[in-house]
C-alpha cells in the first residue's frame, strides 16, 4: 500500500471507489518508477469530464431521461481514444477509471493517443433497438462538441458494438455537414470500418494468452482454458484458443456458464449462442455458476466480462496458473498482492485487451488515408505489435523482479512522461 498524498485540498466527483482503485495503481506505479512529483500529480486525475441528460421518447410514448458520461483522461500524444459501454452500474468515476487505463494501454502499444472512454447509465437488454438508436443518437448529440477525428474518437465497448458506432458516425456527420467516417472506430467495414477489428480485441487475448503460457513454461501441449464472458472478446477469444489446439474447460455468461472438463465443443456453442443467446442453456456440459467458473480448475483462466470480478473475498478459491485479464480491470489491487504471493501470473489488461485499440488505431489512420489494408495485413501487423509489447513487458518485468501489470505500467507511463514533459505545462 503507498501512501500518495493528494494535494488537491477537497475530493472530487471522481474519486469513487472504482476511481481509486485504478488511480492507486498508478500511485504504486510512479512511485516505484520514481515519476517526477509534479508529472505524478497532473496524471492522477482526468483533464476533461463530461455529464450530460438524455431525454429519449420511449415506445411506449413516455419520455425517459439517462445519464451520460464522457471521460479524457490524458491528450498529450493525440487524440483521446476509447469504447462507449452500456451498463447500469456506469457512473463517473469508472468512466475516469477506464479513461486512465486506455491512457496507459495506448502509450504502451506506442499508438498517438490518449485514453478516454464514455458510457449510458442503463439496461441495454431491455431497450428496444428503436429506443437504443434514440439514445446512442442523443447522446451523440449532446457530446458532439467533445469528439470528433482529431479531439476524440469512441469505439464500441461492453453492450455497444458496430450498429452503435454507425448511429454515432451518422449523427456526428448529419450535424457537422458531411460525412466523417473517422470520429468513430469499430464501426462496420462498409462504413470505412477495418477488416479485422471486430475480433481484434479477443484476437490479442488469445495471442497474450499463448505467448504467456510459451514464457511461463506450462507443462502441457493442451493448455486448460476458462473464460468468464461470452460477448465480443470472450467469444472470439474462446474461438482462436480452441483453433490453436487449447481445451476450453469453462465459459460463462451473465446467466451462469457451462463446464465440461473434456473440453467445450466451441464451434458448436458459438453458432448456439448466435440463434439462441444464453451459454447456460447450451446442452454440452454440466451448468455452473460464475462464481464456480473462476474457481474452475484449469491453466489459464480469461476474465472477460466486467470488472473486479476477482476480489480478496474470492481470490483464495482460484484454481488456475495464469489469468489473462480480456476484461478492464477485473482483478483488485488486493487480489492482485494474493496472486504474487502465491505464484499466479496475470497478464494486466493493458497489454492483454490492447489489441482493440490497436486495429482501432488501424482502422482511423487508414480511414485518414482512404486507403484499405487486407484482414491478413491487419492481423498480421496486430500480431506484430502484441509480440513487440508482449516482449517488452516480460521482459521488463524479469529484468526488474516486478509483476507484469507494474513493468506494462512502467512502460506505458514513461513513454507518457517523456511526452508530457517535453511539451512542458502551459502557459
Ligand atoms: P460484450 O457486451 O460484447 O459482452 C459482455 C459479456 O459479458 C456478455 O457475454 C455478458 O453476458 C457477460 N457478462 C455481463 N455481466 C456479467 C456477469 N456479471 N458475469 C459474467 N458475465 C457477464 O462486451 P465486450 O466488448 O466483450 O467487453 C467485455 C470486457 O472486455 C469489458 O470489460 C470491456 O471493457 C473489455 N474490452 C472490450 C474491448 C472491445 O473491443 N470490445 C476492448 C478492450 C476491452
Amino acid at each position: 500500500m503507498v501512501a500518495v498524498k493528494n494535494q488537491r485540498s477537497e475530493s472530487t466527483e471522481v474519486e469513487t471507489e472504482h476511481f481509486l482503485m485504478v488511480q492507486r495503481q498508478f500511485d504504486e506505479s510512479a512511485q516505484e518508477m520514481g515519476l517526477d512529483n509534479e508529472l505524478h500529480e497532473r496524471l492522477r486525475f482526468p483533464k476533461r469530464s463530461l455529464i450530460v441528460t438524455i431525454p429519449v421518447r420511449m415506445d411506449d410514448g413516455t419520455l425517459k431521461t439517462f445519464t451520460g458520461y464522457r471521460v479524457q483522461h490524458d491528450v498529450s500524444l493525440g487524440p483521446a481514444k476509447g469504447g462507449i459501454r452500456f451498463h447500469p452500474d456506469v457512473n463517473l468515476g469508472e468512466v475516469a477509471g477506464l479513461a486512465m487505463l486506455m491512457t496507459w494501454k495506448c502509450a504502451l502499444m506506442g499508438l498517438p493517443f490518449g485514453g478516454a472512454k464514455g458510457g449510458i447509465r442503463c439496461e441495454p437488454w431491455k431497450l428496444s433497438v428503436g429506443e437504443l438508436e434514440r439514445l446512442t443518437r442523443r447522446y451523440t448529440a449532446e457530446i458532439i462538441n467533445f469528439i470528433g477525428p482529431d479531439k476524440d474518437i469512441p469505439a464500441p465497448d461492453m453492450y455497444t458494438n458496430e450498429q452503435t458506432m454507425a448511429w454515432i458516425m451518422d449523427t456526428y456527420s448529419i450535424n457537422v455537414g458531411h460525412t466523417v467516417p473517422s470520429v468513430v472506430t469499430g464501426k462496420p467495414v462498409s462504413l470505412g470500418g477495418s477488416l479485422g477489428r471486430q475480433e481484434a480485441t479477443g484476437r490479442g487475448v488469445a495471442f497474450c494468452a499463448k505467448r504467456a503460457v510459451e514464457q511461463f513454461g506450462l507443462d502441457t501441449k493442451t493448455p486448460t482454458v476458462a473464460i468468464q464472458g461470452f460477448g465480443n472478446v470472450g467469444s472470439v477469444t474462446a474461438k482462436l484458443l480452441h483453433e490453436a489446439g487449447c481445451k476450453i474447460v469453462a465459459v460463462s455468461d451473465i446467466d451462469g456458464g457451462k463446464y465440461n472438463p473434456d473440453g467445450i465443443d466451441v464451434p458448436r456453442l458459438l453458432a448456439y449462442v448466435s440463434e439462441m443467446g444464453k451459454v447456460s442453456e447450451f446442452s454440452g456440459g454440466k451448468t455452473i455458476t460464475n462464481e464456480q467458473l473462476l474457481s474452475t480448475s484449469c491453466d489459464v483462466l480469461i476474465p472477460a466480462a466486467l470488472g473486479n470480478q476477482i476480489h480478496k473475498d474470492n481470490v483464495a478459491s482460484l484454481n488456475c496458473k495464469i489469468i489473462v485479464e480480456g476484461a478492464n480491470g477485473p482483478v483488485t489491487p488486493e487480489a492482485d498482492e494474493y496472486l504474487e504471493a502465491n505464484k499466479i501470473i496475470v497478464v494486466p489488461d493493458i497489454l492483454a485487451n490492447a489489441g482493440g485499440v490497436t486495429v482501432s488505431y488501424f482502422e482511423w489512420v487508414q480511414g485518414l488515408m482512404h486507403l484499405f489494408w487486407t484482414e491478413e495485413e491487419v492481423n498480421e501487423r496486430l500480431e506484430q505489435m502484441m509480440g513487440r509489447a508482449c516482449k517488452q513487458v516480460f521482459d521488463f518485468s524479469k529484468k526488474n523482479k516486478i509483476r507484469l501489470r507494474m513493468a506494462a505500467l512502467h512502460i506505458g507511463i514513461s513513454k507518457l512522461a517523456e511526452a508530457k514533459r517535453l511539451r512542458g505545462l502551459y502557459p
